[in-house]
């Protein structure tokens, strides 16, 4: 079963789709990664969807990924009498250690270094945006506000602290018990929450190696300026719109999207946007015209990735929205301009040989005759370098690794498989040819080009090209 689209759906499970049978009929609709979203659900509930990935992957015979997303360190509200309270414009609210349940005038708030923080005059962010208290003053163990706006607050709804960057380590205990048991259900992707700087991802990567790819949120306002620097120690990103939209105004997220999407491109890795893309679909058979022109907009930018939350965690539809944003995918796809705009985006960095050779292979590429890349490769490199540069044909790449062939598939254009090692340059030939061709993606009379590095087997280092003939009769050779 081959995909042939270059963006790839990203599917959050949750309650209504965690099932063996839901996590195939969504595998079927088009996702190609699986979100565990650590925020929610016991990790045994994880288990079982990771377990029912995996099932999908045999039944369906293509790599499918999945992507572990941790809480990371989120501030809440405690707990309220009788739940939830009403608030005025207006009125004062304090905000304190005690554990006591709130009331209409005082709620407990368990973070003494966000109190440490605080200065009269900043705003905190509750609920989404649905309600704003402004600070009037702070001690060790409380917070005096005022509400701005808002009517009402309710137990361990979050707390947002606009343009404050933290001295709050990157894993709270529950990520790394989660990341713990993450890595040991063998994710391809580890996702972290609420990133502020560099070293947050640096403290990841120290903690997974090469266990896992590694994907930081970029939700606070604090990240997008170290966005260069948070590049260094990660493979991708993830435009988290809903959490950065609590911290930013409307107008300003589509503009940090598209900068991020061209800095992740600059810097080779993926990118993944996320978040209210079908919303409407979580109760509506169908998405407004609007969510389509968003998730066109995401294909259009040539985002890796488009991702559903509560569409598919606990929507009422979620094959639906799979269905629904694979079919914008594809018709986006299809829009005779949109070539035009992946290759208007190539830089052509040509700052090492073997950036050179990928250019050299993109482009020869170009010519009609050429249907397809397929890259060799063993860690992977050579396959995201040349996803890098969105090629217009399909790449199939081809790795002894099923963990690499998992990773691989956030990557925009890559057709993953398992493949074995090359024996010698005319066999590869042969076979990958071969195998072009039996998936469709090289019809008979095409040819495909190759890139690869010798000695086969040493990763990093593409040093060849070539160009072989697509068999004129389908061979037997399975995917
Ligand atoms: P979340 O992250 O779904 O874990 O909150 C995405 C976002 O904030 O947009
Ligand atoms: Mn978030």
């Amino acid at each position: 079963m081959i995909r042939n689209r270059r963006t790839h759906i990203v599917a959050t499970l949750g309650p209504v789709s965690r099932s063996p049978e839901m996590v195939l009929q969504l595998a079927r609709a088009g996702a190609d990664v699986f979100r565990l979203n650590f925020s929610h659900a016991r990790q045994e509930d994880h288990a079982l969807a990771a377990k029912a990935v995996r099932e999908a992957e045999d039944a369906i015979g293509r790599p499918l990924a999945l992507l572990a997303d941790l809480q990371g360190p989120k501030f809440r509200l405690g707990l309220f009498k009788g739940g939830q309270v009403e608030v005025t414009p207006g009125q004062s609210f304090r905000l304190d250690l005690d554990t006591t349940p709130g009331d209409r005038v005082r709620a407990p708030f368990p973070h003494p270094e966000v109190m440490a923080a605080l200065q009269p005059g900043h705003d905190l962010v509750l609920d989404d945006g649905r309600v704003r208290l402004r600070v009037t003053g702070s001690g060790r163990d409380f917070v005096e506000t005022t509400v701005v706006s808002g009517a009402q607050l309710s137990d361990r709804k979050g707390v947002a602290l606009p343009g404050l960057t933290l001295p709050m380590p990157a894993l709270t205990a529950k990520d790394r018990d989660d990341l713990a048991f993450a890595l040991e259900l063998g994710v391809d992707w580890v996702a972290l929450s609420f990133v502020q700087r560099a070293a947050d991802m640096a403290q990841l990567r120290a903690l997974v190696g090469d266990r896992a790819w590694l994907m930081a949120k970029i939700e606070k306002p604090a990240a997008l300026e170290a966005l260069e620097e948070i590049f260094d120690h990660c493979d991708g990103v993830m435009v988290a719109r809903g959490d950065l939209g609590v911290e930013m105004a409307p107008q300003d997220v589509p503009v940090a999207q598209k900068a991020i999407g061209r800095a992740a491109r600059r810097r080779g890795a993926v990118v993944v946007i996320a978040t209210q893309m079908l919303e409407s679909m979580t109760s509506s058979p169908t998405a407004t015209r609007a969510e389509a022109s968003d998730v066109a907009g995401g294909v259009y930018e040539g985002a890796d990735a488009l991702m559903l939350s509560g569409e598919t965690a606990s929507g009422q539809y979620p094959v639906e929205a799979v269905t629904l944003m694979d079919a914008v995918i594809r018709r986006v796809e299809g829009d005779p301009v949109w070539p035009n705009l992946m290759r208007a985006e190539r830089d052509d960095d040509v700052a090492s040989d073997v950036d050179a050779l990928i250019v050299a292979a993109v482009r020869a590429a170009d010519s009609p005759q050429t249907s397809c890349l397929v890259a060799f490769t063993t860690l992977g490199g050579t396959a995201r370098r040349l996803s890098r540069e969105r090629p217009t044909d399909p790449v199939l790449a081809l790795t002894p690794s099923l963990a690499v062939a998992r990773r691989l598939g956030l990557y925009w254009g890559l057709e993953t498989r398992v493949a074995p090692q090359p024996r010698g340059v005319t066999s590869m030939t042969i076979e990958a040819a071969q195998l072009a061709s039996d998936l469709g993606l090289a019809p008979p009379d095409a040819r495909v080009l190759i890139v690869a590095g010798t000695p086969f087997g040493a990763p990093g280092a593409a040093n060849l090209l070539r160009f072989a003939a697509a068999p004129r009769a389908k061979g037997n050779l399975s995917s």
